[in-house]
Parts: structure tokens; C-alpha cells; sequence
């Protein structure tokens, strides 16, 4: 056998068509492209109005079963479905996929372009800022977070009078408050227009939000595994008179101006949630809102560009939409609301349109069918509206091995015997992990496909031994799939597959109704999905859950932030884990991207790095050229 290269060294030897030109291809006009260098381009929104009259085409997610720390090949199996589909079969296919964070990219997991002859190119630009949405992201966030402090610390140190004079100045000798004031002003039931109108006790609760500060949830971000960062204290110069705070970073991927991006319907709609995204409580028990701290509407101009999807191609020529990036364990894992509408209009067919015309949208949720797939059906649908015809669940002998109970498979370490060697026993007894994600599709009426992803040390025995068992474990078909080795027309069967079920019609359902109480609802996703006994809340969770139904958001769905190596709150526990109860630690609302997160066990929301990182491997070449990323 020819052996295949580094993931690099495929996607540097190919080059790419100018996106114009694929923009082109797939219809949509010079006037709704925003091109970024020669192969990469933003779309621009107003294509939705234009295709408004289509039926949309059809829609696929690429899920997975519980993984190894390397990955088991969504993202590679995304793109190779999607490379047979439009390449292979002229069915014009569209491959959705996150944009990678600098963090796993620089850390163990590297890129996520894929993988082999399945991939997104240019990979390096795919990898690295592409148009910089993270990076409007990151500002966004870190905007609020400073305006957040400094509202605290004027507050502080400033009489009633003094603050409300500097908050709404006088010009040319006449106070106005600025527009998004009225807002605050309806908020606290002050019915003037006139900032000299206001009296002593409305100057108060109006200049005041009087944040508790124990309260605050709104933390800064970066887009590195930096783990110093978890916890820290601000304010120590002697410019802040004291008022010192111990707060944290996130990694910006799991940020809630990452959420809104990611689940926004259009632009007026993420200005509205952006502004309406709650950072703390203030001491009468109010939520405090971006649009409270006056920053909502900078935070939409600086995401305004970032809210348009990025179109890139795969190494076959085939259309790839790189559309926001949330982690799928600490956030809701999953591309763009947009970038999916957009796809599946451009993949839509009209009015007189042959049945085989339409085309495919494959959209990838991050992690196993626990997380990515649970958390795109519970909330990304419940916010599009959309229905999926069918769920792809990929699974690796490698991955099912560890769960029969095959040694830990661990980065940059060479793989044991077990996974390298034939071994029926092992294999047969972690099957049940992916037929438990199986079962869990079912729950959400979607029809199952599984892809086993093939790797070159699999043997015929084993590969047929997974096909039998998904089968028997209720997909609906079963597929070895070898596009990492030879791309589009390694996943031929697959694709054909994909076709014959999508045929059917899915009968699409949510697991719970958004009406039940916050608990009802976490007690029902770690029941049925994850196999626990119950739910156990901390103290705190309690309170913020009391709080948060006060306040009036228990009517949220639920992003719940667990580790993506097990059913279970514990990495340790593998295949599918029995006779647990899920400590939920904290409870947080993200009230602008539109859930409440639970945290469980002791989840982390900034990753940090190891000893050896991916980061080693990376430099430039005499020629300028990127190497050393995979
Ligand atoms: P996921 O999206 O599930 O996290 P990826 O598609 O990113 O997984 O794949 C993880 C890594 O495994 C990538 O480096 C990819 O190149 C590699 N990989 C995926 N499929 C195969 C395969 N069939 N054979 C060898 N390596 C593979």
C-alpha cells in the first residue's frame, strides 16, 4: 500500500481555484461575495432573500461516538462525504464546519481541517484567524468585560450626582441621554425624555446598576490554552484605589459572544442578543445586561462582518462554509445557524426542479452524539427551526477498542498492540458505546447512518464486526468509509447511503419541552442520554438555579458543559457507564445566546497546555511556507 502523506503536505501540494470561481459555481453572485485573498470569502447574508422561494436541501449532521483524546475523524469524514457527494455523484454538496480554535490547534489536538485526502484548504489559513471572527469575538467580549469594571469602579467612587452628570453630560448646555438609554429607562419604569427631569431617587436607580459583584459570571477571554489565566486578580494598580476583583479567563470558543454567533438568525436579531446578554445581578436582584452597561450595540458593530459565513473549499473543489467555532464540551459545539441556512438554500431546488437535483448540507457537531449532537438538536434546531433528515455517527475501531477496554490511547505516544492487531473480543465489547449513541439518535426521531471511519491497520474481520453491530443495534445502514486514504471516492458508499436514507422522511423531535423546570430538564438529558441515576446540585448551582427562574430565563434550553470522554461527568469511565449520579457544580445563564450551562464534575472552561504541545512542530520554511500543523 502507497503510503499517504502528512495532512500538511496534501493540502500544500494541491492548489486551490480561486474562490470566485467557486462562488461561481455553487451561485452565488460577485455581489454577495466578500473575498479575503485569493480562496477565501465571506458570503453575504442578503443571499438568503434572494433564495427565499427554495426549498431548502437536505440536511445532514456528522456525529461521532464517545472519542479518544485523538479525535476519531468527524471532521475528516465530513469532508470526504461531502468531496463523494459533490465531486463524485454531482450533487451539489456543502461541508459546515467550525472554525478550529488556536487553542487545540497549538495543543494536543492540532487542527481540525480534516485529515489525509479529506480536507479544507488553504489548511493553514483554515487553521489560523481565516477572516478573523474569533479575534471580533474576543474583542467583543473583552469590551464588555472592561466596561463592566470600570462601571464598577465609577460607581464606587462617585455620588449619585456626580455619576449621573458624567453618564449623561451636558453639550452645548443641554443633557441628552444617549439612544440606548431609553432602554434602561423602560427597564426601571422611568417614563421621561428629559434627563432634567429625573429626581434624586430616579438619578439613583438609574445611574447605579448596582452590580453584586459576587454575582458576576462575565469573565475575559483568549483564544489560547493558557491556564494561568483561570483564575486571577484585577485591579492591583493603585489607578483602581483598591478595588481589587478575583476573576478568570475563558478560552474564547466557549464565550457567549461565540454562542450568539453561532446561533444567531440575522443581524438584528445578534444585536438583540448581544444586548441582552446578562454579566451579573445586581443587589436588588435585577439581571445586569450589556445593554445596561451601554455596550450592546459596539459589541454588534464589532461583530458585524463577523456574522457573514466563510466559504473555503475542500481539496476536491467542493464547497466548505467555516462558520463559528464553539467548543462542543464547554459550549454547544456547533457551526453557524447562518452558514447552515445559507447552505441549504444554495443546495435548495426551485419549482420544476428534477427530485435529484437537490443538494446536501453537512453540518458537523463537536464531540460524541453525547454532546454535539444532543445540544444541535435541543438547541440549535429548537433556534432555527430546521429539521435534519439524518444523523452520520462516525466511529474507529480504535476508539470502540478502548472502550472494550483497551489501554488509555494517549498523544504523541506510540498506539498499543490492541489497536494495531486484530481483536475481535475487545472490539465487539465497546460496540456498545456506539450503540447507545445509536439508541440516543433514536430519541431525537433522526434516522442513523454509521460511518466507520477505516484506518489501514483495520482488518476486514474487524471492519464487518462493526457493521454488524450497528445494524443490529438499529441504524439504519452501516458503511466502512476510506476517504482520509483516498478521498472522495474512499467515501462513494457512504455517499450513496446517505442518498438511499434521506430518501425516507425523519420524524424530528426535541427530548424535553422548554417549560419543565431547569432541574427537570438536566435531569432529563443525563437520564436518557448520558445513563445516569440522577442529578445531584451543588448549593450554589441551587441558589443560581432559584435565581435564574426568578428572573424569569428557566424557560431556556440547556447547554451542559461535561467532559467529552465518557457517557458520564468522569473521563475515566468508558464505554457506556451505569450507576452514576452527575454533580452539577454550577449552573450559568447565557441569556443572549439563549441556555443556561450547567457545569458538571470538575470541568474546566479554560483548557490548558501540556508538556509538549502541538506548538513544537510549527515554523515556517525557507520559502515562508507553514509547516509542522496537522
Ligand atoms: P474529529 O473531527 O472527530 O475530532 P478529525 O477528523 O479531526 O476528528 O481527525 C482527527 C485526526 O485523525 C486527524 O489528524 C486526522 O488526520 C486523523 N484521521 C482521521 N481519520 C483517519 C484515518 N482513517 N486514518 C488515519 N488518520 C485519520
Amino acid at each position: 500500500k502507497e503510503k499517504v502523506p502528512s495532512d500538511i503536505e496534501i493540502a500544500m501540494a494541491q492548489t486551490p481555484k480561486p474562490i470566485t470561481e467557486l462562488a461561481h459555481e455553487i451561485g452565488v453572485l460577485p455581489t454577495e461575495l466578500e473575498s479575503y485573498g485569493p480562496y477565501k470569502a465571506k458570503v453575504d447574508l442578503s443571499v438568503l432573500n434572494r433564495l427565499a422561494h427554495r426549498k431548502d436541501g437536505k440536511y445532514i449532521l456528522i456525529s461521532g461516538i464517545t472519542p479518544t483524546p485523538l479525535g476519531e475523524g468527524k471532521s475528516t469524514t465530513t469532508i470526504g462525504l461531502a468531496q463523494a457527494l459533490g465531486a463524485h455523484m454531482g450533487r451539489l454538496t456543502f461541508a459546515n464546519v467550525r472554525q478550529p480554535s488556536q487553542g487545540p490547534t497549538f495543543g494536543i489536538k492540532g487542527g481540525a481541517a480534516g485529515g489525509g485526502y479529506s480536507q479544507v484548504i488553504p489548511m493553514d489559513e483554515f487553521n489560523l484567524h481565516l477572516t478573523g471572527d474569533i479575534h471580533a469575538v474576543t474583542a467583543a467580549n473583552n469590551l464588555l468585560a472592561a466596561a463592566l469594571d470600570a462601571r464598577m469602579l465609577h460607581e464606587a467612587t462617585q455620588s449619585d450626582k456626580a455619576l449621573y452628570s458624567r453618564l449623561v453630560p451636558t453639550k452645548k448646555g443641554k443633557r441628552e441621554f444617549a439612544p440606548l438609554m431609553f432602554k434602561r429607562l423602560k427597564k426601571l419604569g422611568i417614563d421621561k425624555t428629559d434627563p432634567n427631569e429625573l429626581t434624586p431617587e430616579e438619578i439613583k436607580r438609574f445611574a447605579r446598576l448596582d452590580v453584586d459583584p459576587e454575582t458576576i459570571t462575565w469573565n475575559r477571554v483568549i483564544d489560547v490554552n493558557d491556564r494561568f489565566l483561570r483564575k486571577i486578580t484585577i485591579g492591583q494598580a493603585p489607578t483602581e484605589q483598591g478595588y481589587e476583583r478575583v476573576t478568570g479567563f475563558d478560552i474564547s470558543v466557549a464565550s457567549e459572544c461565540m454562542a450568539v454567533l453561532a446561533l444567531t438568525t440575522d443581524l438584528r436579531d445578534m444585536r438583540e442578543r448581544l444586548g441582552n446578554m446578562v454579566v451579573a445581578t445586581s443587589k436588588q436582584g435585577e439581571p445586569v445586561t450589556a445593554d445596561d452597561i451601554g455596550c450592546g450595540g459596539a459589541l454588534a458593530v464589532l461583530m458585524k462582518d463577523a456574522i457573514k459565513p466563510n466559504l473555503m473549499q475542500t481539496l476536491e473543489g467542493t464547497p466548505v462554509f467555516v462558520h463559528a467555532g464553539p467548543f462542543a464540551n464547554i459550549a454547544h459545539g456547533n457551526s453557524s445557524i447562518l452558514a447552515d441556512r445559507v447552505a441549504l438554500k444554495l443546495a435548495g431546488t426551485e419549482e420544476g426542479d428534477e427530485p435529484d437535483r437537490v443538494g446536501y448540507v453537512l453540518t458537523e457537531g463537536g464531540f460524541g452524539a453525547d454532546m454535539g449532537m444532543e445540544k444541535f438538536c435541543n438547541i440549535k434546531c429548537r433556534v432555527s427551526g430546521l429539521k435534519p433528515d439524518a444523523v452520520v455517527i462516525v466511529a474507529t475501531t480504535r476508539a470502540l477498542k478502548m472502550h472494550g477496554g483497551g489501554p488509555d490511547v494517549t498523544p504523541g505516544k506510540p498506539l498499543h498492540d490492541t489497536y494495531t492487531k486484530e481483536n475481535l473480543a475487545t472490539l465487539e465489547e465497546g460496540c456498545k458505546n456506539l450503540v447507545k449513541h445509536i439508541e440516543n439518535s433514536r430519541k431525537f426521531g433522526l434516522k442513523v447512518i454509521v460511518a466507520i471511519n477505516q484506518f489501514s491497520t483495520d482488518t476486514p474481520a474487524e471492519l464487518e464486526l462493526v457493521r454488524q453491530q450497528s445494524l443490529a443495534g438499529g441504524a439504519d445502514a452501516a458503511v466502512v468509509s476510506n476517504h482520509w486514504a483516498e478521498g472522495g471516492a474512499g467515501a462513494r458508499a457512504l455517499a450513496e447511503a446517505v442518498v438511499a436514507v434521506c430518501e425516507g422522511q425523519s420524524e424530528f423531535k426535541f427530548l424535553y419541552d422548554l417549560d419543565l423546570p431547569i432541574e427537570k430538564k438536566i435531569e432529563i438529558i443525563s437520564k436518557e442520554i448520558y445513563g445516569a441515576d440522577g442529578i445531584e446540585l451543588s448549593e450554589l448551582a441551587q441558589k443560581q438555579v432559584e435565581t435564574y427562574t426568578r428572573q424569569g430565563y428557566s424557560n431556556l434550553p440547556i447547554c451542559m458543559a461535561k467532559t467529552q470522554y465518557s457517557f458520564s461527568h468522569d473521563p475515566k469511565l468508558k464505554n457506556v457507564a451505569t450507576g452514576f449520579t452527575i454533580p452539577i457544580r454550577a449552573v450559568r445563564l447565557s441569556a443572549g445566546a439563549g441556555f443556561l450551562y450547567p457545569i458538571l464534575g470538575d470541568m474546566q472552561t479554560m483548557p490548558g497546555l501540556g508538556t509538549r504541545p502541538g506548538f513544537w512542530e510549527v515554523d515556517l520554511d525557507e520559502s515562508g511556507k507553514v509547516v509542522g500543523l496537522f
